[in-house]
């Protein structure tokens, strides 16, 4: 079967051609952790492929991350998102925020992303935050792999960029992420009426 090599699904319904190219003032830095990579279902991925002012680092592949150069960037106010951070952003959070924010975003179970921010912020002395309690998500995948706060990677970025005045990406992430799942819910409709 001719399948996409990036999304992994058939050409009939690969999304690669409706991912937006959106250019935000937040930079969002994404650690993906290795058992993540070459996961079709991964929206980190999809986040990063979606945000020009972003990057993404593979963690536990191996290689030494803490040889990694400074996180901290020149120009931005660096924070790592955390699942259980006393910091959350609110209203008043981001009024004592006077730069872009450059926002770490660990990617992996929620095992392994809590124990990645802990490690970076310890080796970078990133601040930690958090994100206001959302509604969980209605990616079902995710409900088992719980990631922040039982939400995909996707959705959390959406949620902070929302937070952060970045509204326009935020709702246009929101949108790739329900087209992506339309996909692949599509895939397992006409996989299950194969059996
Ligand atoms: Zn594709």
């Amino acid at each position: 079967m001719d399948l996409c090599s990036i999304c992994q699904l058939i050409k009939d319904l690969c999304y690669c051609h409706l991912i937006p190219e959106l250019d935000t003032c937040t930079r969002i830095s994404f650690i993906l952790h290795n058992s993540e990579l070459g996961r079709a279902s991964n929206t980190g991925y999809l986040a990063h492929r979606s945000l020009i002012n972003s990057d993404m680092r593979v963690f536990g592949d191996g290689k030494d991350w803490r040889q990694w150069q400074q996180m901290n960037l020149a120009g931005y106010e660096t924070l790592i998102l955390s699942s259980r951070s006393s910091h959350v952003v609110s209203p008043q959070f981001m009024q004592a925020i006077e730069k872009p924010i450059h926002l770490v975003v660990p990617d992996g179970n929620w095992r392994q992303g809590h124990s990645m921010t802990r490690k970076l912020a310890f080796q970078f002395g990133l601040r930690t935050v958090s994100l206001p309690q959302m509604p969980s998500s209605y990616y079902p995948l995710r409900r088992r792999h719980n990631e922040q706060n039982g939400v995909s990677t996707i959705e959390a970025v959406a949620k902070a960029l929302d937070l952060f005045g970045e509204g326009d990406a935020s709702a246009r992430l929101n949108e790739i992420f329900k087209t992506m799942l339309d996909r692949w819910l599509c895939l397992g409709h006409s996989e299950s009426s194969k059996r």
